[in-house]
């Protein structure tokens, strides 16, 4: 079943990308596999699938201990969801990419851990372009002052911009959306600020992936739509 769900998502990255003249290898797809058991995401290696995003520290890190053997040298592990601070010493030095760097608090947290074991965290800004007061995330008026603030913090780079998009049953509505947050990264990006990349615009998800691509993404996260309905009861 993963495997043909991937070969469609497949087909749909490729058709965004042309419409939008854009090459395949400008998307990464990222596999969600929050709730999902390890043989599922077994699944999904063997399909090819190398970047997978967890939003919970402690599934996150037991899937690491599993799965981060000798055998799986190309996985890649992303932190999608919102990062209390006390939990920040679990993940930094074992994640790809964290995406949801939502308060300066939480980024001085990440460069006191980062620090202590000498090493340099990629970290994605998470912006809350809808404005949803249920979502975390800097408001689009604050994204230029926090990656300023940010970036001053040694042991952080700041590849780009993520968001979670309102949750709509017509990905148009996304678009608008989608398209603020490419803006804001062009605008960002122009600024040129040391340790600032801004070439990664981590959006879309199962509902709005196709939209958010023709917007500009670079990741987009995809959970149910690879491996099926989440079952939170487990
Ligand atoms: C769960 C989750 C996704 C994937 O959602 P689907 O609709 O299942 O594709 C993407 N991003 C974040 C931050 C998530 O928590």
């Amino acid at each position: 079943m993963i495997y043909n769900n991937l070969r469609k998502i497949e087909e749909n990255i490729i058709e965004a990308c042309n419409k939008a003249g854009r090459n395949r290898d400008e998307v990464t797809l990222i596999a969600v596999s929050k709730t999902q058991p390890i043989d599922l995401i077994e699944e999904a290696l063997e399909a090819g699938i190398v970047n997978f995003g967890e939003n919970k520290v402690q599934e996150l890190v037991s899937k690491i201990e599993v799965l981060n053997e000798d055998k799986h040298k190309d996985l890649k592990w992303h932190m999608i969801g919102h990062l209390q601070r006390n939990k920040v010493k679990y993940i930094v030095d074992k994640v790809s990419l964290i995406h949801s760097v939502d308060s300066i608090r939480l980024a001085k947290q990440i460069e006191k851990e980062a620090r202590k074991r000498g090493v340099t965290v990629d970290v994605l800004i998470e912006v809350n372009i809808a404005g949803d007061p249920d979502k975390f995330g800097f408001k689009e008026e604050e994204v230029y002052s926090a990656t300023l603030e940010i970036s001053r913090l040694e042991h952080i780079n700041i590849k780009g911009l993520m968001t979670v998009a309102p949750y709509v049953t017509d990905p148009e509505e996304n678009r608008l959306y989608f398209s603020k947050m490419k803006q804001l990264s062009v605008d960002i990006k122009a600024k040129n600020i040391d340790n600032v990349i801004m070439d990664t615009l981590s959006m879309g998800m199962t509902g709005d992936y196709t939209v958010a691509i023709e917007e500009g993404a670079t990741m987009v996260r995809i959970g149910t739509g690879i491996f099926g309905e989440r079952d939170y009861s487990l």
